[in-house]
């Protein structure tokens, strides 16, 4: 069985849903939980924030080619 703790506030959770990076974020607070099974460490989930953060930052609009109606 998969279980999620967040490094953050201490929220937890277990279950195999833990397993799709949709589910990998605290509930409360939003940052990656530190998934591990069957007490062995998979590494921190995936959070939406850590996310943007290893994203490059530059111009957010990009030009459609759909212009045809
Ligand atoms: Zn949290």
């Amino acid at each position: 069985m998969l279980q999620g703790k967040c490094p953050n506030c201490g929220y937890e959770c277990v279950g195999w849903g833990l397993q799709f990076p949709r589910h990998q974020s605290c509930a409360r607070c939003g940052t990656g939980l530190q998934i591990t099974r069957d007490g062995k460490p998979l590494g921190t989930g995936y959070s939406p924030f850590t996310a943007e953060k290893e994203s490059v930052p530059g111009p957010s609009t990009t030009p459609t080619k759909e212009s045809r109606i």
